[in-house]
């Protein structure tokens, strides 16, 4: 069992109330350095971001915006409006534009359909990526369908379509892979659960997470975009966040019925998307970056998949199944998730996330990303270590 020493315990504090004061967010890297100067990050393994992808857009960047100047064109002027955006965007993504709506960040899509989509009762999975719940307005009741750690949080289909359709909701939200458990749905069973619920509920499919998933051994993902308007109720939402590395500069989008998407527009979101934003969605169409991309997707789930591997074979915790970049682990010897995420921390600047602050997460869990190869290396040494002391 992980015990903290004196000086690790009046850090711990300074800690426990920074992340108090994030609500059910982690607190920034830089928030904690400037508060807590004792911890010194070099390993981001709470954000879940493929950090790969972040250095090729940063490649495009310096060359086209940075050496070029460009870049004051894009702090000067205003950004293009949110239907050419979208436009530009819905090519690449082979859906016509009117069913195509572009978000700062998928979290400002989730507020925005909540807000306006959603009529009285929403249910959502637990556990889950907490807006879903936390922007649910008052007359929004928000019912949980708990996804039970005795089965992996593997989402049970029959039980799932018949719960839902005898609930009869105004929505429902399922996030694939789900975050925090990486737990994955594949293709069939999704439509299957699309095919099956009430047409009258709204089905809201967050695949933020998708490009990190796979069908089989040649590592293809399958997302539910082309089949949106076979199903005018079904809304898919997309972070651009993780994927791409690109969480500063807030970029998502939704697929859904185009009536909605006029709904929306017709509420603001005009410029939503500053200039960045604008040149990553130019740059993410162009076929070369998308033939660079595919192959450090693929090199990253294989380091994903090899990490995951070997934390696999740990005695001191369990690991949930997982077809994201991060994954769950269970302290199964007495540890608490606060002291192994605070150790990691103060002691080898590996930052990581407890799961005690996630609604349905019963027992201690750590959720840890997969970072670069040599950063998921050394995640696994400072975990020998920690239990090898604790043991
Ligand atoms: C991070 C996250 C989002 C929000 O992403 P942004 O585009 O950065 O706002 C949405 N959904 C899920 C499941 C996430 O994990």
């Amino acid at each position: 069992m992980i015990v903290l020493n004196l000086k690790e315990k009046s850090i711990k504090e300074a800690f426990i109330n920074l992340k108090k004061q994030s609500g059910t967010h982690s607190p920034s890297i830089s928030t904690l350095q400037d508060l807590i100067p004792e911890i010194k990050i070099k390993i981001d393994a709470c954000f879940l971001s493929n950090p790969y992808a972040t250095d090729l857009f940063f490649d495009y960047f310096n060359e086209d915006l940075l050496k070029t100047n460009q870049i004051y064109n894009i702090l000067e002027y205003y950004p293009s409006q949110n239907q050419y955006i979208s436009s530009v965007l819905s090519k690449q993504l082979n859906v016509p534009n009117k069913n195509v709506f572009v978000g700062n960040g998928a979290t400002e899509i989730i507020q925005a359909v909540i807000h306006n989509l959603v009529k009285e009762k929403i249910i959502v999975n637990i556990p889950t990526f907490s807006s879903y719940y936390e922007f649910a307005l008052n007359e929004i009741e928000v019912e949980y369908f708990k996804l039970l750690k005795d089965n992996n949080f593997v989402l049970n289909v029959q039980e799932y379509i018949s719960y839902v359709n005898s609930t009869k909701p105004g929505a429902v939200v399922i996030i694939n892979p789900n975050n925090p458990d990486g737990g994955y749905i594949n293709y069939d069973d999704m439509i299957e659960i699309i095919q099956n619920l009430d047409s009258q509920i709204l089905i809201i499919v967050d695949e933020s997470f998708i490009h990190f998933s796979y069908e089989d051994s040649t590592c293809n993902y399958k997302s539910l975009n082309e089949i949106q308007k076979e199903y005018s109720n079904l809304i898919i939402i997309k972070s651009m966040s993780k994927d791409f590395g690109i969480a500063g500069i807030r970029v998502g989008y939704a697929i859904m019925n185009h009536k909605y998407v006029s709904k929306l527009l017709d509420n603001g979101f005009l410029w939503n998307s500053n200039g960045i934003a604008e040149y990553f969605i130019n740059t993410y169409t162009q076929t070369d970056f998308q033939n660079k991309y595919l192959k450090i997707r693929e090199k990253y789930i294989k380091d994903t998949i090899y990490f995951f591997d070997k934390l696999k074979l740990f005695k001191n915790f369990k690991i949930y199944p997982s077809k994201a970049n991060f994954i769950l682990l269970e302290l199964i010897d007495g540890s608490k998730d606060i002291d192994l995420v605070f150790k990691l921390l103060i002691n080898y600047g590996i930052y990581t996330r407890v799961g005690s602050d996630k609604i349905g997460l019963d027992g201690e869990f750590v959720r840890i990303a997969s970072r670069r190869r040599s950063e998921n290396e050394s995640i696994i040494t400072a975990l020998k270590e920690i239990f090898e002391e604790s043991d």
